[in-house]
């Protein structure tokens, strides 16, 4: 085999939004990584993702750059909102009221302004969130990003991965080395294929012709407050239009009918001017066509030996609650902390099954979610009444109650809250698990809860401080009694190198009803009690990867 012009632990193949959160992630964990991206940087970014979650946001917020993507995007006092109305220019239903992110952390009544995080959500497009996430990624030492590579071919054995990549400003090939591999390739993954993976579920739910365009008179001609999402709902054409540079550029959807199969045989023009209610001596600049067709896709395996997907190599779905990059985010600092485990030497290769346990079925069930939702949004597409865009009381009564309806529908994909938080892993192999089943959650409800798989509960510290600021990098013991004795506990785990911080909280809010929590890497619950485990080293073993699989999950 020839000498690797590159090694490094890991290779994260792709550098979108999930590569590079992946790549950040392993090195702050002091993981060595190569990342390799075919993309110019030059190249601009495609114009997608218009939603970072809280979830994500947290994460961003524990890498240090939460305060740069924080100030990127939308101008600071910009309106958050989501404004329903019949066109963009025409009469307003309703309106979702999300702060600006001037006001983001203090603003309180709104729909999702009660959420137990340090980090609420930001919207930001992905054209301004990728540059951010790559200068801090370019300026970390155990990184390196190699620009316009494009990886061909894999190999693994027992001992790692090679990577026969090209060098696409050269031509000169490349081989890259490393123990593990991830594929974060996209919708495309040239890593699914080669794990074996097959996409299941709905090839198509929604066709979307979608126009980025400049237009600097647009913002004027609206009757009402701006939004960051304006829907527009009428018979004739209805679609929604996300403000991107919060002056002058802006991303239009329209969602065909299911017998408009060509996006090009859609009069895009015609169409653009019907959804923002504009006559012909409206102007504006075509700066890309973003046509996409909606999916339900999630691969059947996330992984083979060393190498493994994550984010839309691994699923993709109709970015309904606009939770798709940040499932993918979720995924990336799932693995992260397993890797690193792995090859810090404290876990064994088996921690690294916890990985398809856990992400696999929450990412099923967003992506029904997703789809769910898109279904019923076209069913309240398609039942707008003619009547709505008349003048007088009828008009106005049938306006109110269509506005209530987008209202109700949309708040749940919008402040979703229950993507956020409710989630949690209940087959996880590294999980000690107790007989309390974890409360359910949909779209926009949930619980905090310290039930063994859910989110580790955040609450604010008497200091004013956040939980989340005072974890660990590694695993990470909450003790509310400090009569309680852990040096059993935290022997154990030094026995076997795992990294475990004793954290005392002397307030314990109403999510902690158990005197001992022990959070993981990523935040998740580990296991809990009111005492010491009367086998320490079980639970450490079970947490690390190092105990037989349990019975139920065996099979
Ligand atoms: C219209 C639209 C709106 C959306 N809105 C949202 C939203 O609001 N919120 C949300 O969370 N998600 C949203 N999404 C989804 C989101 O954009 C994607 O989930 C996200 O971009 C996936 O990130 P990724 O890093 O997995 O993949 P990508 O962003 O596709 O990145 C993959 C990277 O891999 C590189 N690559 C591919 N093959 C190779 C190779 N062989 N060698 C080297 N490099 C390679 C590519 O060049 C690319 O840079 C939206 C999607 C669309 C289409």
């Amino acid at each position: 085999m020839a000498a690797a012009d590159h090694r490094a632990r890991v290779l994260v193949v792709g550098a979108g939004p999930v590569g590079l959160t992946l790549a950040m992630d392993l090195a702050w964990r002091g993981v060595s990584v190569i990342v390799a991206e075919m993309r110019s940087r030059a190249h601009p970014f495609g114009v997608k993702s218009n939603h970072v979650a809280a979830r994500s946001m947290e994460i961003f917020r524990r890498l240090g750059i939460a305060n740069a993507v924080r100030n990127a995007g939308l101008p600071a006092d910009y309106p958050n909102d989501v404004s329903y109305r019949t066109t963009f220019t025409g009469f307003e239903l309703s309106r979702i009221p999300i702060p600006c992110r001037a006001e983001r952390y203090v603003a309180t009544g709104g729909p999702d302004t009660w959420w137990p995080t340090p980090e609420p959500p930001h919207r930001i497009n992905q054209i301004f969130l990728e540059p951010v996430l790559f200068a801090h990624a370019r300026a970390m030492p155990t990184l390196t990003y190699l620009d316009q590579v494009e990886v061909e071919e894999l190999t693994q054995d027992g001992s790692g991965v090679t990577a026969r990549a090209r060098c696409l400003t050269s031509g000169r090939a490349l081989t890259l080395a490393a123990d593990y591999a991830v594929g974060c390739d996209g919708g495309r993954s040239m890593v699914r294929k080669f794990i074996g993976a097959r996409l299941q579920g709905d090839a198509s739910v929604q066709r979307v012709q979608s126009t980025y365009f400049r237009a600097p008179s647009l913002r004027q001609r609206q009757k009402h407050r701006p939004a960051w999402a304006t829907f527009s709902l009428n018979p004739r054409r209805s679609g929604n239009v996300y403000a991107i540079d919060g002056r002058e550029t802006w991303l239009l959807h329209n969602y065909l009918r299911p017998d408009e199969e060509d996006f090009e045989a859609v009069d895009r023009d015609r169409c653009l001017r019907t959804i923002l209610g504009v006559g012909d001596d409206f102007s504006y600049e075509i700066l890309s066509k973003e046509d996409w067709i909606g999916r339900r896709l999630v691969a059947d395996r996330f992984r083979d030996r060393r190498v493994f997907i994550c984010g839309d190599a691994a699923h993709l779905w109709v970015p309904m609650a606009g939770y798709g990059m940040n499932a993918g985010i979720a995924d990336a600092t799932n693995l992260s902390w397993l890797l690193a485990a792995r090859l810090d030497g404290w876990a064994p290769e088996n921690i690294l099954d916890a990985y398809e346990a856990e992400r696999l079925p929450i990412t099923e069930q967003v992506s029904h979610f997703a789809m769910n939702h898109a279904l019923a949004l076209a069913r309240q597409r398609q039942a707008v009444p003619d009547t709505i865009e008349d003048e007088g009381p009828d008009a106005e009564a049938v306006r109110a109650r269509i506005g209530q309806a987008a209202y109700e529908l949309n708040v749940a994909q919008y402040c979703c809250g229950g993507l956020n938080f409710g989630y949690f892993y209940d087959h996880s192999p590294i999980i000690a698990y107790d007989d309390d089943a974890p409360p359910s959650y949909t779209m926009n409800e949930f619980t905090q809860s310290t039930v063994p798989g859910c989110r580790t509960p955040h609450m604010w510290l008497s200091d004013g401080g956040s939980l989340y600021d005072r974890l660990g990098p590694g695993y990470t013991l909450l003790r509310f009694n400090r009569g309680v004795e852990v040096a059993d506990i935290m022997a154990a785990a030094a026995a076997r190198g795992v990294p475990l911080k004793l954290l005392d909280l002397d307030t314990s809010g109403d999510a902690y009803d158990r005197k001992l929590v022990l959070s993981r890497p990523d935040g998740h619950v580990a296991w809990r009690g009111d005492a010491p485990p009367a086998r320490p080293a079980d639970l450490i073993d079970r947490i690390r990867g190092a105990a037989p699989r349990p019975a139920k999950q065996a099979a």
